[in-house]
């Protein structure tokens, strides 16, 4: 009954592609809608995940694979939906789609060494540089390059430029600045909507350093620094002066269950500190990193994981309250201040280096999904569950296995609000 059957995915994150697969392999039509140049979402920028700890290339693939072998789900990347008007069962969609700027007719997706023009690499959170002309990441799927126009363009018709583009023609590629973004539209009978979320913007934690002491990043980006395909190739080096981090401090709560910031718990920020805590040991067996925690949550089958990650004596648990972070001026160091809660004693401590544990902020808080009959709850997470169904992180703060069931119960639902149209 599903064959005839057309579900739109908004989102290729691990919920959307999860939520596509599952409809397309139950039978349906599947039109799988990514704003960014590739699929993957923000697990694909983590480093490792709990708690087996295996990199995410582990469930991802598996998912291309079985994305890469169905003929029923069309994935556009650089893709945004722009309008969906009608009812569950019939709905009008409009898709907008932005263009690569670049064609690699030889599929090697190799050309970018000789680009001219470098620009802050988004995949590593601005840590590091790329060429303007780039695979996203190293197992990027789709794997096609894309280019940034507007950098291109501040260079067009330079002499570096002009080399670039000739180069690039004798390889079998070819830039296109001209080309056009497209816009159309599609019958479909459902939706499930899976854009997932951004990490809480750690600059309007105006006493926690961030952008201002040069040794504070945020847990995202410590899943980059991590990282064999990051910024310093795994090498957990602090910012300021490229030195070996031997004195960790992780921050909890960093604007999360605080009333001016995210009021609620994104649930697994403790489970990442610890899950980093072991970055930093397997890295430098000499280092000894330091949580800072307002209440230490490992939910469900995780507690096994926290007990395993405390065991280790060179990972220190405070319950501790940080109100500021500032820096040595000469050494760079960063100085965290706050309150022991259990030793009711001030904390000031030295570290080489602070990660910010800041929380996950859903997309559909700052872009409102552009459909019918969709209701929020005051954080901007989706609660309605008619029509247009939501997915994953979407819903509420979740994890990737989470994520699964709740994409897959998703899927389930799109195809129940189709059958018997
Ligand atoms: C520091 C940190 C570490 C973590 N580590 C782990 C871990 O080890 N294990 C674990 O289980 N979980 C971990 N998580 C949680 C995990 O990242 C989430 O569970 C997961 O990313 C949720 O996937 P999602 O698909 O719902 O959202 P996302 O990963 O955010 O994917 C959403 C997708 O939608 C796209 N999108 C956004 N807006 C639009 C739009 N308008 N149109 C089209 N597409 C759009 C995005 O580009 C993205 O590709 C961690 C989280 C953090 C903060």
């Amino acid at each position: 009954m599903a064959g005839n059957k057309t579900v739109l995915v908004v989102g290729g994150g691990i919920s959307g592609i999860t939520a596509a697969v599952e409809a397309a392999e139950a039978g349906c039509k599947v039109i799988l809608v990514e704003k960014l140049p590739y699929l993957g979402g923000r697990v694909a920028q983590l480093n490792k995940y709990f708690p087996k700890l295996c990199p995410p290339t582990c469930g991802l693939e598996i998912n291309f694979k079985r994305i890469r072998r169905n003929p029923d789900i069309a994935v556009y990347t650089l893709a945004e939906v722009v309008n969906i008007s009608g009812t569950a069962g019939n709905y009008n969609a409009t898709i907008r789609v932005t263009p690569r700027y670049v064609e690699d007719r030889t599929a090697t997706s190799k050309c970018v060494e000789d680009c001219p023009v470098e620009i802050s690499n988004d995949f590593n959170y601005g840590m590091d540089k790329t060429k303007a002309v780039h695979l996203p990441y190293e197992m990027a799927y789709p794997m096609n390059l894309v280019a940034d126009r507007d950098a291109l363009l501040k260079v067009q018709g330079q002499a570096a430029y002009n080399a670039f583009i000739e180069s690039c023609n004798a390889k079998g590629i070819r830039i296109d600045l001209d080309a056009k973004p497209e816009t159309f539209d599609l019958e479909v009978d459902s939706v499930v909507w899976a854009t997932g979320w951004r990490p809480y913007d750690p600059t309007k934690l105006d006493k926690l350093g961030f952008g201002v002491c040069t040794n504070v990043i945020t847990n995202v980006m410590m899943e980059r620094l991590a990282s064999f395909a990051g910024p310093t190739k795994g090498e957990i080096l602090r910012p300021s002066d490229g030195k070996k981090v031997n004195n960790l401090a992780f921050v909890q709560c960093a604007g999360s269950r605080d009333r001016n910031h995210l009021p609620y718990c994104s649930s697994i920020c403790c489970l990442a500190s610890l899950k980093q805590a072991t970055y930093l040991r397997d890295y430098n067996p000499d280092a000894q990193a330091h949580i800072f925690y307002i209440d230490l949550r490992a939910y469900g089958r995780f507690e096994y994981f926290y007990d395993r990650v405390r065991n280790d004596e060179k990972i220190l648990l405070t319950k501790g309250k940080i109100v500021s972070i500032t820096e040595d001026p000469a050494t760079k160091d960063v100085i965290l201040e706050g309150e022991d809660i259990l030793s009711g004693q001030k904390i000031r401590r030295t570290f080489d280096m602070a990660v910010l544990a800041t929380g996950m902020q859903p997309n559909t808080s700052l872009e409102k999904i552009p459909g019918p009959d969709v209701q929020y709850d005051e954080f901007g997470f989706v609660i309605s569950d008619k029509g247009i169904h939501a997915a994953g992180v979407t819903k509420r703060p979740m994890d990737v296995g989470t994520c699964l069931q709740d994409a897959t119960g998703a899927a389930i639902k799109a195809l129940q609000d189709t059958v018997g149209r």
